[in-house]
This record gives C-alpha cells, structure tokens and sequence, in this order.
C-alpha cells in the first residue's frame, strides 16, 4: 500500500530515496499536464518513478466581470 507520504504533494516525492523533487528546478512542467501519468528518472537516486499529477485550482474574484479586463 502507498504511504500517504508520496500522495498529493506540491513536489513529487520519490518512493526510493525520499527526495522532493523540484518541478521548477528540475524542470520537469510537463508533469503538469493531468492527462496522462509520467514516468521520470529520479535525479538524486536515479530511479525510474512513476508522477500522476493533479491538477489544483484557484480562483480569483471580482465585483464584476468588466474587472477583470484591467
Ligand atoms: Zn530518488
């Protein structure tokens, strides 16, 4: 069973050596694209690991639609 510990992080957290990998220093953006799962090298161990992303949104909100054209 997966640890909770590897499992909706902001950072992948790779299941060998425990490492947070850093999307935007490892530049690894194309793990935000949700529609498929990933497979990378890990680049402290360098182990194969398999990244399902998930995407988080957030919103921001006006008064009125005319705001947020400024
Ligand atoms: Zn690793």
């Amino acid at each position: 069973m997966t640890s909770f510990k590897y499992v909706m992080n902001d950072d992948p957290v790779c299941p060998h050596c425990n490492n947070e990998i850093s999307v935007g220093h490892e530049d690894l953006y194309h793990l935000y694209d949700e529609d498929e799962n990933h497979e990378i090298d890990c680049p402290y161990c360098k182990e194969s690991l398999a990244v399902e992303s998930h995407c988080k949104w957030t919103f921001s909100t006006y008064k009125s639609i005319e705001e947020i054209n400024y």
